[in-house]
């Protein structure tokens, strides 16, 4: 996912591994200072620290981006004016079918540090004394160092930050994710899906979500859902992987007539089975935890946000899980780099490949059981 992350003036992309929406949340309640800070306060450099701003429970964030090699020179700095100290966040980078990230030593980290708003006059001061020991360092020409960037932070936001990384998402023409606490003024055609993400993947914000949502819209605009083999005549459909169950749940609201999720974890079963309760019309959504082969097939639609490797694997099996004669795969989570093998993988179980999504580094694809 690439996530703008606003520094004071600086702002920069990031991008954070598939798995981070929940590994961040996680977090978000209490420990990372640094993250759940990330969307709140304004400020930065160019917009001075007021000193009325300033006083019990409110903070005021320093931070400079400094070359990989400049970090310890600039982490002492910051030091010597922040009583806890510093945080850094190396620059990262893709790897594993984007589903980790490596540090890139390329990319300027970012250093953090956090002083005490009670004292005011205090604050001044070591802002000033701090850029002028980092406008040293940058004379120096060790290695590239930004700006000193600071904004405000308040205590009472942190708890409640994280929240606003998650914005009512419109999808393709009719979908929209709407977090449980936004409100959303609904167009009369719209397909609002309650969603609160928990701590299992899928917000609707990652693109291998957002494609295959729109490859959802695509079918159900042909008819896809509407007609199948449940017991109202309408499609059966399951989702592999389900996480928040954000696929399942918008193949109910779209027409489907019979769900099933299946997901390996745990935490994402639970999460389905709430979302499930948000969503009246998708109530009737069981959810087993493990995988495929799921006992239950074969169903008209298979969804299948996963990664290419699994994909690969699975490539049988999700066949097996599909109706012979017309029943399709969405395959999704697909790094760019792997589309050929996942296709070559598919057509070697048999299938017949369909349409293409795309978007950032991911692809999704459409597989057909002749
Ligand atoms: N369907 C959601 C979540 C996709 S993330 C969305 O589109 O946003 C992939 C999910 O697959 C995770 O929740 C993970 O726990 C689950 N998973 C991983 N390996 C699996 C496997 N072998 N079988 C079933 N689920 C698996």
């Amino acid at each position: 996912m690439a996530e703008k992350k606003t520094t004071g003036k600086t702002t920069m992309t990031t991008k954070t591994p598939k798995a981070a929406p929940a590994a961040g949340r996680r977090t978000a309640g209490g420990a990372a200072a640094g993250d759940a800070a990330g969307g709140v306060a304004a400020g930065g450099a160019a917009t001075p620290v007021q000193a009325q701003s300033l006083g019990p429970g409110v903070w005021v964030e320093l931070s400079v981006a400094a070359d990989i090699e400049a970090v310890e020179a600039v982490s002492e700095i910051l030091t010597r004016f922040a009583p806890g100290g510093t945080s850094v966040e190396p620059g990262f980078g893709l790897t594993n079918e984007g589903l980790g990230a490596v540090v890139d030593p390329t990319k300027p980290a970012i250093v953090r540090a956090y002083l005490p708003g009670l004292d005011p006059a205090g604050v001044e001061r070591s802002i000033a004394e701090a850029s002028t020991a980092l406008g040293h360092l940058q004379a120096f020409g060790l290695r590239p160092i930004g700006e000193l960037q600071t904004r405000i932070v308040r205590e009472e936001d942190w708890a409640e930050a994280w929240k606003s990384h998650f914005p009512v998402l419109r999808i393709g023409r009719r979908i929209v994710i709407r977090p449980t606490w936004r409100r959303h003024r609904r167009r009369p055609e719209d397909v609002v899906l309650s969603l609160d993400p928990g701590m299992a993947f899928g917000t609707g914000l990652h693109p291998t979500t957002r494609l295959c949502l729109a490859a959802l819209e695509t079918l159900a605009d042909e008819g896809l859902l509407e007609h199948g083999h449940a017991v109202n005549g309408a499609a059966c459909v399951i989702d592999v992987g389900c996480g928040s169950g954000i696929l399942a749940i918008a193949a109910g609201k779209l027409g489907a007539g019979e769900l099933l999720g299946v997901d390996t974890d745990p935490i994402a079963v639970e999460s389905t089975q709430q979302n499930a309760r948000l969503n009246g019309r998708t109530r009737r959504l069981p959810v087993r935890q493990g995988s495929v082969p799921s006992g239950e097939g074969p169903f008209d639609l298979v969804l299948a946000n996963l990664i290419a490797s699994l994909l690969v694997q699975l490539a049988p099996v999700l066949r097996d899980e599909t109706i012979p004669g017309g029943g399709r795969i969405l395959a999704s989570g697909i790094f760019r780099d792997r589309e050929d093998d996942v296709r070559a993988a598919f057509e070697a179980a048999g299938l017949t490949m369909g349409r293409r999504w795309a978007e950032e580094d991911w692809v999704a694809l459409e597989a057909i059981r002749p």
